[in-house]
């Protein structure tokens, strides 16, 4: 059964923590199919891993389009705590991920690293970089529900 977008978004929130316990940067996604059951999860691997590119969204969809087809992709759900930057909105769009669903804004992210040399946060909204693209990815967020849960695990992460 298909739950509600603040009950993913507070399991990504769980996977945020996890991600900050195990020394990497404070985020978290997860893969939710059309029936509602959660079928990856995901967080960042950027630090531990040394994989620049090891955000929490866009190892999901490499993993994703690894194990699934474009077409089961098209019906899936990504949920992540904070809106995807432009390199993982361009992921999200090459594995043929159908609709995101995001805790907190970009710009609320940025608010919080500021120009952090871990974290150089883009100001690019997600929704803009899908409307240059060729397919209708369907965004939701932020979801006010969970927003300050989203950014509560990044405090004194960036100080
Ligand atoms: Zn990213």
């Amino acid at each position: 059964m298909y739950q509600s977008h603040e009950y993913y978004l507070r399991k990504a929130i769980e996977i945020s923590k996890e991600s900050r316990e195990s020394g990497n940067t404070p985020f978290g996604a997860l893969l939710v199919n059309k029936e509602g059951d959660i079928i990856m999860e995901q967080p960042n691997i950027e630090i531990t891993e040394k994989i620049c590119t090891g955000h929490a969204e866009a190892t999901l969809a490499a993993r994703a389009s690894h194990e699934y087809s474009k077409e089961f992709l098209w019906d899936c759900t990504l949920y992540t705590t904070a809106e995807p930057c432009a390199m993982c909105a361009g992921a999200i769009y090459w594995a043929n991920i159908g609709r995101v669903v995001y805790g907190m804004t970009e710009r609320r992210l940025l608010q919080l690293t500021g120009s952090h040399e871990q974290n150089p946060t883009f100001d690019l909204p997600c929704r803009d970089v899908f409307a240059r693209g060729q397919k209708d990815i369907q965004v939701i967020g932020p979801v006010e529900e969970v927003e300050v849960e989203a950014a509560k695990v990044h405090e004194g992460y960036w100080d």
